[in-house]
């Protein structure tokens, strides 16, 4: 049985997929997003956090049966609203033996995952095959840009979009809108082509970049000076056509 690191679960989700959810924030991600809205979630393991009414360990470790045990009790209430559990992070696919555990031991409960994407294939594949639903973040459709952005390359990233898009499982695509950074025409337009045709996409969210992204840097000791200008209002333009689009 494996153990895992998670930082926060929230009951009664209502963002993260279909009906009331529970949602479960796994910690460590391998990206540096410049907009990141949750440093807390940034290093694999537990860290002080500066709270309004003192420190406290941000993170904590868990064993798989343990968090499905915590998690199936909800389960009654998940049948009743069509809803289940979603895995965010972080990005969830850092603790992919864990992870696989924990939902190989949730039978029966819709099950999803919201990614960046940023994985190995077989990883990708691994997770993907427990999954009732996938809210995959696409960031930047450019090389170069994306490295920029976030700190890595994009090519693991459509890789498993594509394996994705193939696979038939209902996904939806989420992406941050962030000024001056991903919200041109032409970073609009390639986000589209590259999703339009899959038979699984069941809508596009365009997540617009809010100032108070910053607000927990200094709680865990970490500075927010983003390079874009975060007083700017980004773009959205109108390209989606027949794609269900949610501007949120
Ligand atoms: S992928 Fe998500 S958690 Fe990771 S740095 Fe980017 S915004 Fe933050």
């Amino acid at each position: 049985m494996s153990k895992g690191t998670i930082f926060s679960i929230e009951e009664f989700a209502i963002n993260d997929g279909p009906g009331i959810r529970t949602t479960v924030f796994l910690k460590g991600c391998p990206l540096r997003c410049a907009w990141c809205h949750n440093p807390e979630g940034l290093s694999p393991k537990p860290q002080i956090f500066h709270a309004m009414d003192g420190d406290e360990i941000c993170g904590r470790e868990v064993e798989a049966k343990d968090l499905a045990a915590d998690l199936l009790k909800n389960r009654e209430f998940f049948e009743m609203n069509g809803g289940g559990v979603t895995f965010t992070g972080g990005e969830p696919t850092m603790q992919a033996d864990f992870l696989c555990e924990v939902m190989d031991l949730l039978p029966g409960v819709h099950k999803a995952i919201e990614t960046s994407g940023y994985c190995k294939p077989e990883v990708f594949k691994k997770i993907l095959d427990r999954l009732d639903l996938v809210l995959f973040d696409i960031k930047h459709t450019d090389p170069e840009q994306h490295r920029r952005w976030t700190g890595v390359d994009n090519a693991p990233i459509l890789a498993n979009l594509q394996t994705l898009k193939l696979s038939g499982k209902p996904f939806v695509i989420r992406v941050p809108l962030i000024p001056g950074v991903n919200d041109s025409l032409e970073n609009m337009e390639a986000t589209r082509d590259l999703v339009k045709d899959a038979p699984g996409l069941q809508r596009l969210e365009l997540l617009r970049y809010h100032k108070t992204a910053g607000a927990k840097y200094p709680k865990v000791d970490m500075e927010y000076s983003p390079a874009f200008d975060t007083d700017a209002e980004p773009a959205v333009h109108d390209i989606f056509g027949n794609i269900k689009l949610l501007i949120l």
